[in-house]
C-alpha cells in the first residue's frame, strides 16, 4: 500500500469520546474517493507500526482545493493503540494515510426509499454520502436510522437535524439504547425500528455500518422483509 504524508489541520470534539480530525495532504498531493470509502492510517507508536481503517466523512471533493483535505470521525477506544495516540496529537502533527479502499460506496443517484443504518461512528461513511446527496439536491426520499447509547453520543446532531428541517425527503430516526429523562424519541436498537418507518421493502437498497451485531441482524431482517441481498452494502467496525 502506498502511504502519503498528511498533517492534522483541525480537531473538533463532537461528543465525549468522538472527535473529527481534518487532515491535509502534504507534497501537493490530491486525494479522490467515492462516498463510503475508507483510508488506512499509519503511525509508529513506541517504535511499533500501527495501521487502522477509518471511513472518510467528508464528501467526495469537487475541486483541487477540497481534494487536499479528508475528514475522519474517530472514537477514542480506551486502551486502543492508535486512537490513544491520535487523541494525544495536536493540529500540525503528521501522520501517514493510504487509500481509498472499500466497496460500500454510494450507488448514485439515490433510489426512492434507500435505507441507511448506522451505530455510533458507523455514521462516518454516511456523512460523506449524505453530504454529497444534499450537495447534489437529491430529490428522492430516503431514511437514516442511527443508534447510539445516549443523546450525548449523537454525532453531528446539528447537521442531521438541519437536514431534516430543510429536506422533506429525508427521514432520520435516532434511537437510543440508554435513554435519560426528557428523551421523547425512539428507544432500543435500530434494527427493531425498521418496519415502523419503512412500509415497502421491495426493490430497496440498504447500507449498513457499525457494530457487527447490528449489521448482521439488520441484514438478515432486511432479506426476510424482501430486500435482495445484492442490494445490501455493509461495513463492520
Ligand atoms: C472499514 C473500517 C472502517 C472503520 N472506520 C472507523 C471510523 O470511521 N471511526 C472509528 O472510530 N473507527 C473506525 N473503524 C475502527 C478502527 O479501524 C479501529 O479498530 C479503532 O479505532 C480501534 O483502534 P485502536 O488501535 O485504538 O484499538 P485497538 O488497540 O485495536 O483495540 C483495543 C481494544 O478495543 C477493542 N475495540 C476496538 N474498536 C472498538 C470500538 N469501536 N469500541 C469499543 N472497543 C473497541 C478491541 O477489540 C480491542 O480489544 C473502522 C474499521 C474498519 C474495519
Amino acid at each position: 500500500m502506498d502511504f502519503m504524508k498528511a498533517t492534522i489541520v483541525e480537531i473538533k470534539k463532537l461528543t465525549a469520546d468522538v472527535s473529527s480530525f481534518l487532515f491535509r495532504l502534504e507534497d501537493s498531493k490530491h486525494f479522490y474517493y467515492q462516498a463510503g470509502q475508507f483510508v488506512m492510517l499509519k503511525a509508529f507508536v513506541n517504535g511499533k507500526k500501527i495501521e487502522r481503517a477509518y471511513s472518510i466523512a467528508s464528501p467526495p471533493p469537487r475541486d483541487l482545493v477540497h481534494a487536499e483535505y479528508i475528514e475522519l470521525i474517530i472514537k477514542l477506544v480506551p486502551g486502543g493503540k492508535l486512537t490513544s495516540h491520535l487523541f494525544s496529537l495536536k493540529p500540525g502533527a503528521a501522520i501517514e494515510l493510504a487509500g481509498p479502499l472499500g466497496k460500500m460506496t454510494l450507488k448514485e443517484p439515490i433510489q426512492e426509499g434507500d435505507i441507511f443504518m448506522a451505530t455510533g461512528t458507523g455514521i462516518a461513511p454516511f456523512m460523506s454520502m449524505l453530504r454529497k446527496a444534499f450537495r447534489d439536491n437529491n430529490p428522492k426520499l430516503f431514511y437514516l436510522f442511527l443508534g447510539v447509547r445516549t443523546k450525548e453520543d449523537i454525532i453531528y446532531e446539528d447537521e442531521l437535524y438541519e437536514w431534516q428541517k430543510n429536506h422533506k425527503n429525508f427521514h432520520i430516526i435516532i434511537t437510543i439504547s440508554q435513554p435519560e429523562d426528557g428523551w421523547d424519541g425512539e428507544v432500543g436498537y435500530v434494527q427493531d425500528k425498521l418496519v415502523k418507518y419503512v412500509k415497502d421493502f421491495k426493490n430497496k437498497q440498504a447500507y449498513l455500518c457499525g457494530l457487527p451485531v447490528m449489521v448482521e441482524q439488520s441484514k438478515e431482517l432486511l432479506i426476510e422483509l424482501g430486500v435482495n441481498s445484492d442490494n445490501i452494502y455493509k461495513e463492520e467496525y
